[in-house]
C-alpha cells in the first residue's frame, strides 16, 4: 500500500527510485499491446441505441397543423420540437429556431452572416472592421477556436472558473476596444472543465459595457440537459438577463440533440432576440427552402414533451456516469496526494479536464501514445492549439466501454507520474 507523499517532499534518491519503478510500470504497459482512444466526446453505441425508435418514426407525415412535413417550407423549424426545447432551454418558442443536425454549422452561419452583412445592431459588416477579436475562456472547445482561426478572427483568452469565465477580465477586454466583437461560452457543463456559469456571472456578462455596439455572446449550451446525476445544474438565463440590461441582441444561444439522440442525425437549435432570429432567417432563406421537418417530427414523437427529454437523459446518465466515476477513482487512487495533477469531477457534460505538472502535458500525451492510448493533443483546448503552461489534457470517457476507460486511466496515471518525475529529476 502506497502512502502518498507529494513529489516535492521526496529526497533526490527517493525520486530516482520512483523514476526507476515508474519506468518499469510504463514498460510493462508497452507489452500489453493496448489500442485505446479517449480523445473525442462521442456517445457510445449503447447511448445511440437509446434513440433507435427514431428509425421507425415519424408515425405520420403531417404535423399537428396538418402540414405535410415531407415538403418544403417552415424555415424556423417544426413548432412541436421547438416547443419542447424552448422549455428546456428557457426561451420563448418564437425566439427558437430548429435547423439541421449540427449546432456548429449554425454557429458558423451566424459568424459568416455577421462578417458579410453585420448584425441587427452593427454599424457595418464585420469584414469591414480593421480587426475582429473574440474573447475565449480557456480551457475551451477546440472547434470554436478552429472556426475563428479559419475566419481570420483573433482570439484573446480569459480563465474559465468553476462559476464561468472571469467576468472582470472579460469586462476589461471589451470595455475600450470596439474590435472586440464577441466571446464564446459553453455555460453549462463546459467543454472541457465541466464548469457551470452562474446566474451572477451571466448577469455581469449581460450588463457589461462594451465598446462594440454589436458585441455577441455565443452561448453554446451544448450540454444544457446532460446531467450525470441528481445534482442538476440549471442554465443561467442569459437571454432574459441581456434583455433586462438593455442588450437584447447580445446573446446568440446554440444547442443540439447530438448527444441526446444521434450525433450527426439530431436537431440543432439557435435562439436569440426575435429581431436577431428574423435576421438569421432572412439570410438562411437565401440558402434553404426549409429544414428537415421529418427529422424534427420524429424527434418530437420520440420525446413527447420536455419531461420525455429529461427521462431520456437519465438513461444516458445511467450508461456514462459509471465511466466518469471510474476516471475519478483511478486518478484518485493512483495520483491523489502526489501533487502531480488536478482534475475536475463534473456533474454533467462529456469531459474531464486534467491539469498535470506545468510543462509536461505534451510529454504525457506522447508517453500514452507510446503504449497505445490516444489522448487529445495537449493544447487542443486553447486557441491556436497552444497551452502556454503545457499542463491541460482533456479526457473524454463516454465512448469506450467501462473496462477500456479503466485501462486508459491506468495508463494516463502512469504517464502523468512518469512525466512529473522526469521533470523533477532533470
Ligand atoms: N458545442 C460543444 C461545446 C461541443 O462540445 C460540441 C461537440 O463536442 C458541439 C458544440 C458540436 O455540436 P453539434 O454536433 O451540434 O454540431
Amino acid at each position: 500500500q502506497r502512502s502518498p507523499r507529494p513529489l516535492s517532499d521526496l529526497a533526490p534518491d527517493e525520486l530516482d527510485e520512483l523514476l526507476a519503478s515508474t519506468r518499469e510500470d510504463y514498460e510493462a504497459l508497452r507489452t500489453k499491446g493496448l489500442a485505446l482512444d479517449v480523445t473525442r466526446g462521442k456517445p457510445s453505441a449503447a447511448q445511440l441505441d437509446l434513440s433507435d425508435a427514431l428509425l421507425r418514426l415519424p408515425s405520420t407525415t403531417t404535423d399537428r397543423s396538418g402540414t405535410d412535413v415531407r415538403n418544403y417550407g417552415g424555415l424556423a423549424g417544426l413548432v412541436e420540437i421547438r416547443e419542447i426545447f424552448a422549455e428546456l432551454l428557457g426561451v420563448d418558442v418564437p425566439q427558437l429556431v430548429a435547423g439541421g443536425s449540427s449546432s456548429l454549422t449554425l454557429m458558423r452561419e451566424c459568424l459568416v452572416d455577421l462578417l458579410l452583412f453585420g448584425g441587427v445592431d452593427s454599424p457595418r459588416p464585420w469584414k469591414d472592421e480593421e480587426s475582429i477579436t473574440f474573447v475565449c475562456p480557456v480551457p475551451g472547445y477546440d472547434r470554436h477556436f478552429a472556426l475563428l482561426e479559419e475566419l481570420g478572427i483573433s482570439m484573446v483568452t480569459v480563465p474559465m472558473r468553476e462559476d464561468g469565465p472571469d467576468a472582470a477580465a472579460v469586462a476589461a477586454l471589451v470595455a475600450d476596444d470596439p474590435g472586440v466583437k464577441g466571446m464564446w461560452l459553453v455555460p453549462t457543463y463546459a467543454n472541457p472543465t465541466g464548469a457551470v456559469c452562474s446566474q451572477e456571472v451571466a448577469a455581469e456578462l449581460a450588463a457589461m459595457p462594451t465598446a462594440a455596439p454589436d458585441f455577441k455572446i455565443f452561448w453554446d449550451n451544448a450540454y444544457a440537459v446532460h446531467h450525470l446525476g441528481p445534482d442538476e445544474a440549471k442554465s443561467a438565463d442569459l437571454l432574459g438577463l441581456a434583455a433586462a440590461s438593455g442588450h437584447p441582441h447580445r446573446p446568440v444561444m446554440f444547442a443540439s440533440t447530438s448527444k441526446i439522440t444521434y450525433a450527426g442525425a439530431g436537431v440543432a437549435f439557435m435562439a436569440s432576440s426575435t429581431e436577431q432570429v428574423a435576421w438569421y432567417l432572412e439570410h438562411l432563406g437565401k440558402g434553404s427552402i426549409g429544414p428537415d421537418k421529418v427529422n424534427h417530427l420524429r424527434h418530437a414523437e420520440l420525446f413527447g414533451d420536455a419531461e420525455g427529454v429529461r427521462a431520456h437523459m437519465r438513461e444516458h446518465a445511467a450508461i456514462i456516469a459509471p465511466k466518469f466515476a471510474e476516471v475519478e477513482r483511478v486518478l484518485g487512487e493512483r495520483l491523489g496526494g502526489l501533487g502531480v495533477a488536478r482534475w475536475n469531477s463534473p456533474t454533467g457534460g462529456y469531459f474531464v479536464s486534467l491539469d498535470v505538472v506545468p510543462g509536461t502535458a505534451s510529454r504525457v500525451v506522447e508517453l500514452a501514445k507510446g503504449v497505445g492510448v490516444a489522448l487529445t493533443p495537449a493544447g487542443a483546448s486553447f486557441p491556436y492549439g497552444r497551452d502556454p503552461q503545457d499542463e491541460n489534457i482533456r479526457l473524454a470517457p463516454t465512448m469506450p466501454p467501462l473496462d477500456e476507460v479503466r485501462e486508459a486511466m491506468e495508463v494516463v496515471a502512469t504517464c502523468v507520474l512518469l512525466a512529473a518525475v522526469e521533470h523533477a529529476t532533470v
